[in-house]
């Protein structure tokens, strides 16, 4: 009864091994990809979270310039130019042309900083989208290797065969254990008697338990669960 068990087992073992290089040839490389990729679109984000504060700033900067160009034109409009001299008015209208030709410059440095803030707007929008589709990619990929790797090989195919084939000669309550505790992330479940201690955990068994492992059959352990059994028959 326990040999079946553990002939099973083995088998079980063996497709996870299968199974995990399978897994590390093929997902580990693309999925690797995607996540530099991820990353590298992470750090963009970042990068543009730095220029979008600068931009902030020197728009900032430029509203307060034209904010004093402006407050400059309105302290000068209700000038009396009747009482200036030549000179003066001279002076004043060169100074007025002046803030004029400012103003306008400023607009222009204006319009091209709002291009930039476009700009750095439609990237953003450009690098989450590239994030999203990427975790996406990673997430399809990790089901489809999966599927693929246990429909497509032969080898875990054939092992799956003969596991459900022992599973008829397995008395379902044992076979119910083991999947469960497999479930539970006991794995192995069967472990064989080591010194008279638990093959998995090592604690050591009473003199009565290895009287019972002498005679056949498989013993609980009390203290990690997993089933032990006697090599010696
Ligand atoms: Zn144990």
């Amino acid at each position: 009864m326990g040999s079946k068990l553990l002939e099973y087992q083995k088998l079980d073992i063996e497709l996870k091994k299968i199974k995990k290089e399978m897994n590390a040839n093929n997902s580990n490389t693309s999925v690797e990809n995607l996540n530099v990729l991820i990353k590298d679109a992470q750090n963009k984000i970042l990068e543009l979270e730095e220029t979008s504060k600068e931009l902030l700033a020197s728009f900032e900067k430029l509203m307060e310039v034209q904010k004093k160009g402006l407050l400059y034109v309105q302290k000068n409009k209700d000038a009396d130019v009747d009482k200036m001299s030549e000179n003066e008015l001279k002076d004043f209208e060169a100074k007025m042309n002046q803030t004029a030709k400012q103003l306008s410059e400023l607009e222009n440095r204006m319009l091209s900083h709002n291009q930039e803030v476009k700009k750095v707007v439609a990237e953003y929008k450009t690098y989450r989208k590239k994030i999203l589709d990427a975790k996406e990619a990673k997430e399809n990929f990790k089901n489809q290797s999966n599927e693929k790797i246990e429909n497509n090989t032969p080898g875990i195919e054939e092992i799956k065969n003969k596991m459900f084939e022992l599973e008829k000669n397995i008395e379902p309550s044992k076979l119910a254990k083991y999947k469960s505790m497999k479930q539970d992330g006991i794995f192995p479940v069967l472990v064989p008697l080591v010194d008279k201690r638990c093959g998995g955990c090592r604690v050591e068994l009473s003199s009565s338990t290895l009287d019972k492992l002498k005679n056949g059959g498989v013993y609980e352990c009390e203290q990690c669960r997993r089933l032990i059994y006697s090599n010696k028959d």
